[in-house]
């Protein structure tokens, strides 16, 4: 099937247009697809087509698809963008390559513990819950100095903080849309304004992802449009 290449190939070129038109420089944002509830096969696809990072929110779902792909485990990124519990921190720690979704340092915490040794170091992004999010999880916008500077604090050989995420409502216009990101951009900047070298904005989905580049956004999560609708 040649759809998800061509679908990969639209999503691109959305993100090249949104890069273009605020000026930023070309490649300066990262395509994370999101393969949730899609099998096995439509990652092999995408990797076939190029794509090498990939978005899972399920622990058990994703251990299953790494299974299947192992033969590729080393060309793959893998990024867990769904929620953690603490109880399930340590196949994450052993299998994951990125971890979008910390919003407690225990978990941060227990990575670091569980981070096997000679493995690079588990690559972290504190969730925040801006205004118009979406769930309940993420840390409150306050509390984000505080929780950073404990993660930093945590051994750097296993595991680095990378930089913010986060999920906004879905909006009906662009500048509703553009606000949180905005918000999670301005949040960036303050904690390099506090001398954090943070480097990552994940935010912007297969709906929004226009006005998170317009925002700043260095990655965007998209499923839909690269996989279509999810079983
Ligand atoms: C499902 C999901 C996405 C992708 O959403 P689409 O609308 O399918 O692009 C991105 N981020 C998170 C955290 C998700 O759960």
């Amino acid at each position: 099937m040649e759809t998800i290449a061509k679908a990969l190939q639209q999503v691109k070129r959305r993100i090249d247009g949104a890069v273009d038109s605020a000026g930023r420089a070309p490649g300066s944002v990262q395509l994370l697809a999101v393969s949730k509830l899609q099998p096995a096969g439509a990652v092999q696809q995408a990797f076939e087509a190029g794509q090498r990072d990939f978005g899972e929110n399920y622990v058990q779902e994703a251990l299953d698809k790494m299974a299947e792909l192992s033969d590729l485990r080393l060309q793959l990124t893998w990024h867990l963008i769904g929620p953690l519990q603490s109880n399930k921190t340590r196949p994450v720690a052993e299998a994951f390559d990125w971890v979008h979704t910390v919003d407690r340092l225990k978990i941060a915490q227990r990575l670091a513990d569980q981070r096997p040794d000679g493995m690079a170091p588990l690559q972290l992004c504190l969730q925040v819950n801006v205004s118009g999010e979406a769930s309940k999880h993420g840390v409150a916008p306050a509390d984000v100095l505080q929780l950073a500077r404990g993660v930093m604090a945590l051994p750097p050989d296993r595991v680095r903080l990378r930089g913010l995420m986060s999920i906004p409502e879905a909006a009906d216009n662009e500048a509703a849309r553009r606000a949180p990101h905005r918000e999670l951009r301005e949040l960036l900047q303050y904690l390099h304004g506090a001398g954090l070298p943070l480097d990552t904005l994940s935010m912007g989905m297969s709906g929004d992802l226009e006005a998170a580049v317009a925002e700043g956004s260095t990655m965007v999560r998209v499923g839909t449009a690269v996989f279509g609708a999810r079983g």
